[in-house]
């Protein structure tokens, strides 16, 4: 049965206007499950017209005061945890477990903003000129928006809008039309935990409510995760009205496995790093690097070991190590790329799409299984592209130096890691890599809240990371303030520049 969603706007749930809508499906069965409204631009001007309205008293409330309410909301987050985490299930696929994970690390950067008072502390220097003061703050910009993706439908808004409104800001959220419903269980919570209406919305849509967004005059910053076709756009739009724009794009990690590493250390970061989610996860290991015949060769077979007992399932089912894939538009993507990769001349060694499915319920459900592909080159398109499926592509250097150059060539740079026990290797990787986050032993090297988040090259248009100091920095504006008091003030005019002395 399917339910038809709505929009979250000055604090209300308010039914779409357009007569336009969008199917979302169960990953897990393929079932239809609802129908989530796409708005229009008179929806935005709605959604801007409220946030806009609550903003004056919004910013006023003191730091304080809003991390009250996100305490609150945290412990609403923990309370509704169960519920959020197979909300994420049903419409993402990924499974309950790691729908947990994803919100847990939300919730730590709702943790983050709740030090908001010490995070938007200025500067003061007294005496910059005699018997002259100088300080600076930072305040907020007003109404911003946030742009998500489907993977993540619950961490990635929390990578937003908890730093946002404590900052002071008010915020329209525009998720992924795949997996709507999570956005608004949210908004629900915030005003539960005290948030006054108009200052967190949920707009959903798809590109012409992204375009009203990134035109609108009074939305001041746009944060948009995403594909890097689309972050670009977003980039290039949203900067030339004008806006702030931090545009977060796709990715192909790699991990190198140095001749030296722990080899079943990295097999098994590699299995959770590379089909954890399916794949789904931008800063998923796509790309395993084995350093030398003999290194490739190890993790080979621990790989195709490892992959027999992996088990593919609805993400509610207790044993599912790894859940379904998003749309059956994806999963035909995903397997056209493995033909594609069979075509340029990788070898296939395990070939996912033989997977089936025992239980009849489950028989429409958008599965694949772990893929794995040995013997591909730099050229092959399975490896330059982002395919964003539970595919493992393994690739054979030479040496260290070839497997750091490959690296920095590649068009992305979101996340990187390499498996070594030597940390002459490690630190010169660190320092070498043009990627924005690395592991050293670590396969997937998300930042945690309070550091940011963020990759290099074409994954990320934009000056600032998210979440984090960079967080803070991106959703205010600096204001310096230079004090003389009476006393001080000469009597004539001065025409020549101030020096201060
Ligand atoms: P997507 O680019 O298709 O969609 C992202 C958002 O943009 C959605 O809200 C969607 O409605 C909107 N959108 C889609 N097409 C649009 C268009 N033509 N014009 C304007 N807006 C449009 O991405 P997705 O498939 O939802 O998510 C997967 C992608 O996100 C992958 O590429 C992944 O690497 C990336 N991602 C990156 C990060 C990161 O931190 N760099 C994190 C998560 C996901």
């Amino acid at each position: 049965m399917s339910t038809s969603l709505h929009h979250f706007i000055g604090g209300q749930a308010v039914a779409g206007t357009t007569g336009r809508f969008s199917s979302v499906h169960e990953p897990a069965t393929g079932a239809l499950i609802a129908r989530v409204p796409l708005a229009d631009r008179a929806e935005i001007d709605a959604a801007v017209a409220h946030a806009r309205a609550a903003f004056p008293a919004w910013s006023h409330t003191t730091p304080l005061r809003r991390a009250r309410i996100l305490f609150k909301f945290r412990e609403l987050l923990e309370q509704n945890a169960d519920r959020i985490a197979r909300l994420i299930t049903r419409e993402h696929g990924k499974t309950h477990a790691d729908a947990l994970g994803e919100l847990t690390r939300g919730i730590e950067v709702v943790e983050f903003a709740c030090g908001i008072p010490h995070l938007l502390k200025g500067e003061v220097t007294e005496n910059v000129g005699t018997r002259v003061d100088s300080h600076s703050l930072r305040q907020p910009l007003g109404v911003v928006a946030g742009i998500t993706p489907f993977n993540f439908p619950v961490m990635v808004p929390m990578w937003m809008f908890p730093v946002a409104l404590a900052c002071g800001n008010c915020f329209i959220l525009k998720p992924s039309e795949r997996d709507p419903s999570p956005s608004l269980l949210l908004a629900e919570l915030l005003g539960e935990a005290g948030l006054p209406d108009g200052v967190f919305n949920v707009v959903q849509g798809d590109k012409e409510a992204v375009d009203a967004i990134l035109e609108h005059p009074d939305i001041k910053a746009v944060s948009f995760v995403g594909s890097t076709p689309i972050a670009r756009y977003i980039y290039a739009t949203g900067t030339a009205h004008g806006k702030r724009v931090q545009a977060l794009g796709g990715a192909k990690n790699h991990m190198v496995v140095m001749p030296d590493a722990d080899l079943d250390q990295a097999a098994g970061a590699l299995m959770g790093a590379a089909y954890g989610s399916a794949g789904e996860r931008c800063m998923a290991i796509s790309v395993a690097v084995a350093i030398g015949d003999e290194v490739a060769d190890a993790l080979r077979k621990r790989l195709v070991r490892s992959i027999a007992t992996l088990k593919v399932g609805p993400g509610m089912s207790a044993d599912a190590d790894m859940g379904p894939l998003i749309s059956a538009q994806h999963l035909e993507k995903v397997g056209a790329y493995i033909a594609a990769g069979v075509q340029e001349g990788a070898e296939l060694v395990v070939d996912g799409r033989t997977l089936r499915i025992e239980d009849d319920r489950y028989a429409g459900g958008y599965y694949l299984g772990a893929t794995l592909f040995d013997h591909v080159t730099a050229g092959m398109s399975i490896y330059r592209e982002e395919i964003f499926g539970p595919v493992l592509c393994l690739l054979r250097a030479r040496s260290y130096a070839e497997a750091v150059e490959l690296i920095n060539a590649h068009e992305f740079g979101n996340g990187t890691a390499i498996f070594t026990r030597d940390g002459d290797a490690a630190r010169e990787f660190a320092h070498a890599i043009e990627v924005g986050m690395v592991g050293i032993n670590v396969p997937i090297p998300v930042p945690m809240a309070f550091h940011s988040f963020g990759g290099w090259k074409h994954s990320l248009f934009g000056d600032h990371h998210m979440h984090g100091p960079e967080g803070v920095r991106f959703y205010t504006r600096l204001k310096t303030i230079t004090t003389r008091w009476p006393t001080g003030i000469r009597s004539a005019a001065d025409f020549v520049m101030p020096t201060m002395d």
